[in-house]
């Protein structure tokens, strides 16, 4: 599987342009960039989740036998602390430019496509500090951890890592979003129509960056304090939703009003307020429950761009950098272990397992027929590539 992965990686996304294409900021070296890169990306997609279970694989008699030489974990994490992380978002830009050409990034129907940032907690611990550490007092007790902003293109049935930004000491994660943000619409430009945020990012200086730069928002209104949640309330109040609709075992009514302004930010908004009730049935006993959920919208998107049923979706595509983003990439790709507590180290290695990702994903959705797909799962792929490298494949990237 890791063959075909690879050879499909190579015709169709230039493999060996994007690995070989990855600097690092090292005097000389003995172990080539590449071959770290390489080795990094093979954990990533066999999800083996530690470097030295990499390198347990590499002692096996059937690694020795390969060309590229065996890299041991200590030689990994203090390159992957020094790679060239410019060199690595050009990467990654070179991996998207690929897959925009193929003709495997597609908008969804509505035709816009949202580019969604958040906020993570990598992870956490009272024992370990580095200089990138953020403190917080737990009882006294100071933890160290650490937080990244992630940016993630929302495409139809694909949904494409872009890039990430840390949260350095002393700062909140609305300044390392714009920063993440004035980079990604720099090196992006037409990537995207519409940015997507929860309700931290309803903030007028971000909302008026956005606006800038010629694109779209949508963020969510939560704040009932607020002025304009509180006039948008009493509009709704006295209508008629503007429209409503069943989907599966939910029900939706939605109202939409357009003209609504914020303070400071330079032109008027829009505001989408969607009920939902879904039907569950318990599982103990089998009787129906109704759970409701209310949600807000704030948008710059004229009405006759996005109707009332697409800004309702695309402020639901905002849980996809939830479910497809730090969900699958920390449950499933280890993506939250400190494979070495450095600031550079935790930064590059998320980026190379965005790339390994966007990789995996591409590989399974257009390469493998629908009928494999429904056979194998992506964990069974990634436990075939992990079989793979525990015998005599021969790797096709050595520099
Ligand atoms: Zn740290």
């Amino acid at each position: 599987m890791l063959e075909r992965l690879l050879r499909y990686a190579d015709k169709q996304l230039h493999f060996g342009e994007l690995v070989t294409g990855v600097r690092d900021l090292r005097r000389w070296s003995h172990v080539p960039t590449a071959d770290v890169v390489t080795a990094v990306l093979d954990m990533f997609f066999a999800r083996l989740g530690s470097l030295n279970a990499l390198e347990k694989l590499n002692h096996l008699p059937a690694w020795k036998k390969l060309p590229a030489r065996s890299v041991s974990a200590d030689t990994i994490g203090r390159v992957v602390d020094v790679l060239d992380d410019g060199s690595l978002r050009a990467s990654q830009k070179m991996l998207y430019t690929s897959m925009k050409r193929n003709k495997q990034l597609v908008a969804p129907s509505h035709g816009l496509i949202a580019l969604a940032l958040d906020g993570h907690e990598s992870h956490c611990t009272y024992n370990q500090r580095c200089q990138g550490c953020l403190e917080r007092d737990i009882d006294g007790k100071i933890q160290y951890y650490h937080r990244n902003v992630t940016a993630q293109l929302i495409f139809d049935n694909f949904s494409f890592l872009v890039d990430m930004e840390e949260q350095r000491p002393g700062e909140g994660e609305l300044t390392a979003a714009k920063r993440l943000y004035e980079r990604v619409v720099r090196d992006y430009p037409r990537a995207f129509d519409v940015v997507l945020g929860d309700a931290l990012y309803t903030n007028a200086p971000f909302i008026n960056k956005i606006l800038d730069s010629g694109k779209h928002v949508i963020t969510v209104l939560k704040d009932e304090r607020t002025n304009i949640y509180q006039q948008a309330d009493f509009a709704f109040a006295n209508c008629e939703p503007a429209v409503s609709f069943e989907s599966g075992s939910s029900s939706y009514s939605c109202w939409d009003e357009g003209n609504f302004r914020m303070p400071d930010v330079s032109s008027a908004l829009r505001i989408v307020k969607s009920e939902e009730s879904t039907r569950i049935k318990a599982q103990l006993d089998s009787s129906l429950h109704i759970k409701t959920n209310t949600w807000m919208w704030i948008t710059s998107l004229p009405s006759i761009r996005a109707g009332t049923r697409t800004v309702h979706a695309l402020g639901h595509a905002r849980w996809n950098i939830e479910n497809q983003g730090f969900n699958e990439l920390s449950n499933h790709w280890c993506s939250d272990h400190i494979y070495k507590h450095s600031p550079g180290a935790i930064r590059n290695f998320l980026l190379l397992c965005m790339i390994a990702h966007n990789i995996f994903q591409c590989f399974y959705k257009r390469a493998l027929k629908p009928a494999l797909q429904k056979a194998l799962t992506e964990v069974l792929v990634s436990l075939q590539v992990a079989a793979d490298l525990c015998g005599n494949w021969p790797r096709c990237h050595s520099p």
